[in-house]
């Protein structure tokens, strides 16, 4: 039985990720689900979040918004509308993205688009508490 077991996370502009790992946590649509090498198959929708891995012992942390997760006995293939490693997140521009929102959200504009505001302010704090995450875990650097 094999003991690792291949993550692939790529998203319509980029590979952003292939590696033999111990174990993966994702932000499923409706929860986090967690993958062992020799899993059974399965298919899942992605919400917002950090999706995680275990690599010998240490966790490693990803950034993801919208896609999916297919779950084979050797692999786990993210597709993700978004993607980014915790270490390639901008932490200033998620800081700028979510004043935007903010700002856009206080507006009493008629045609303002709620849900994308919303989005776009989600995609802002989940980036910035990805890679506070993987700080605090020691697998990103400040
Ligand atoms: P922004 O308003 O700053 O563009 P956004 O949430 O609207 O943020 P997305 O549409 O989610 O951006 O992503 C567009 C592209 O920019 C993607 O390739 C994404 O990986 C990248 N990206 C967005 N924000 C960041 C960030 N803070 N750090 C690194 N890459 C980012």
């Amino acid at each position: 039985m094999a003991k690792t077991i291949t993550l692939e996370i790529v998203t319509p502009d980029k590979m952003v990720l292939k590696e033999e790992v111990d174990y993966v946590g994702a932000p499923g649509i409706n929860g986090e689900f967690g993958v062992l090498p020799n899993h059974i198959p399965f298919l899942s929708a992605l919400g917002i979040g950090s999706l995680y891995y275990k690599l010998n012992g240490k966790k490693y942390f990803v950034f993801v918004a919208g896609g999916f997760a297919e779950v084979s006995p050797a692999k786990v293939t993210v597709l993700a509308e978004v993607a980014e490693r915790a270490e390639d997140i901008d932490l200033e521009r998620a800081r700028r993205a979510q004043d935007r929102a903010e700002q856009r959200a206080k507006q009493q504009q008629e045609k303002l688009d709620h849900a994308a505001v919303q989005a776009a302010l989600a995609r802002a704090l989940h980036r910035m508490k990805c890679r506070q995450t993987a700080v605090s875990e020691g697998t990103c650097r400040m």
